[in-house]
C-alpha cells in the first residue's frame, strides 16, 4: 500500500507556492495551502482536487504564532499529519537602505525568518514522530547581495543558516531540510518590481531575461519541479543544501 503523505505549502494561493501545492499534489502528497486568506487558497484546492487529488485551503499568517499552530493542528486532523513542509510565504519591502523604515525591515524579517522558523517548528514533531521529512525553503539569489534589498537579502542568507541549521538537528530522525534559492521567476512579486521602478513587465522580463544564460526568465514550475526532487522518496541523502535555480550558475 502507498503511504499518502500530507505537504503543508505557505503562500500557496499565487506563485511559486501555488505551482509547487499543484505539482505536489500530482506527485500523489495531499496537499495543505496555506495564506493569508483561506479563501484565496481555495482555487489552488479546486484545480488539485479536479485533478484527483486531495488538499486543504487553510489561512493564516505565517508570522503569528497562534494562527500557525492552530493551522498546523487543522491540517492533522482534516487532512493528516504533514511530514512535507515548503516554506515559500514572502513579501518583498524595497528600498534603498537609507531610505529604508524600520517596519519595512521587520516584515519582510517577520513573514520569512519568523514566519518560517514557526510554521517549521510547528510541524517537526509529525515529522520526528513518523522518521521520515522533508523541509524545502525558499531562499533566492538575492541572499548574495541585491541592491534594493538588505532587508530581503539578509532574511534570505538567513533562511540558507536556517536550513543548515535544520539539516544538523533533524537529520537523525529522517529529516532533509534544503534551501531553493529562485532568479527571476515571473510572478506577481516581480511584476510588482517592474511596476514600482515603471517598466512594463514584457520588458522588465525581456531585460532579465537578457542576463541569463539559458535566456529565459523562469517560470513558477521550474521552481515546483526542484522541491518535488527534494521532497521525493529517493533524496534522503540530500540535506543541507542550497541550490540555486536561476538559468545559470550563481552562487
Ligand atoms: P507572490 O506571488 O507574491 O506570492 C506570495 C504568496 O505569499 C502570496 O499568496 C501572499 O499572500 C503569501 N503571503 C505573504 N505574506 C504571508 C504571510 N505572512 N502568511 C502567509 N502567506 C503570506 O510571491 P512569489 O514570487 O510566488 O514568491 C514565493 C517565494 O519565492 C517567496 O518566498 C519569494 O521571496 C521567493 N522568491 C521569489 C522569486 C521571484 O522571482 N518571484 C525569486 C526568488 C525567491 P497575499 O497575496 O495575501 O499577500
Amino acid at each position: 500500500m502507498t503511504i499518502i503523505r500530507t505537504a503543508v505549502v505557505t503562500g500557496a494561493a499565487r506563485g511559486i507556492g501555488a505551482a509547487v501545492a499543484k505539482r505536489l499534489a500530482r506527485d500523489g502528497f495531499a496537499v495543505a495551502v496555506v495564506d493569508l486568506d483561506e479563501a484565496a487558497g481555495k482555487p489552488v484546492v479546486a484545480e488539485i482536487e479536479a485533478g484527483g487529488g486531495r488538499a486543504l485551503a487553510v489561512g493564516a499568517d505565517v508570522a503569528d504564532e497562534q494562527a500557525v499552530q492552530a493551522a498546523v493542528d487543522r491540517i492533522a486532523t482534516e487532512l493528516g499529519e504533514p511530514t512535507v513542509l515548503v516554506n515559500n510565504a514572502g513579501i518583498t519591502r524595497d528600498n534603498l537602505l537609507f531610505k529604508m523604515t524600520a517596519e519595512d525591515w521587520d516584515a519582510v524579517m517577520n513573514v520569512h525568518l519568523r514566519g518560517s522558523f514557526l510554521v517549521t517548528r510547528a510541524v517537526q514533531g509529525y515529522m520526528t514522530k513518523a522518521g521520515w521529512g522533508r523541509i524545502v525553503n525558499l531562499s533566492s539569489t538575492s541572499a548574495l547581495g541585491n541592491r534594493g534589498q538588505a532587508n530581503y537579502a539578509a532574511a534570505k542568507a538567513g533562511l540558507q543558516g536556517f536550513t543548515k541549521t535544520l539539516a544538523l538537528e533533524l537529520g537523525k530522525f529522517g529529516v532533509t531540510a534544503n534551501a531553493i534559492a529562485p532568479g527571476f521567476i515571473e510572478t506577481e512579486m516581480t511584476a510588482a518590481t517592474a511596476a514600482r521602478v515603471g517598466v512594463p513587465f514584457e520588458d522588465f522580463t525581456k531585460a532579465a531575461a537578457a542576463q541569463i544564460p539559458v535566456a529565459r526568465t523562469g517560470k513558477p514550475e521550474d521552481i515546483a519541479h526542484a522541491v518535488s526532487f527534494f521532497v521525493g522518496e529517493d533524496a534522503g541523502f540530500v540535506s543541507g543544501q542550497v541550490l540555486y535555480v536561476a538559468g545559470g550558475p550563481k552562487a
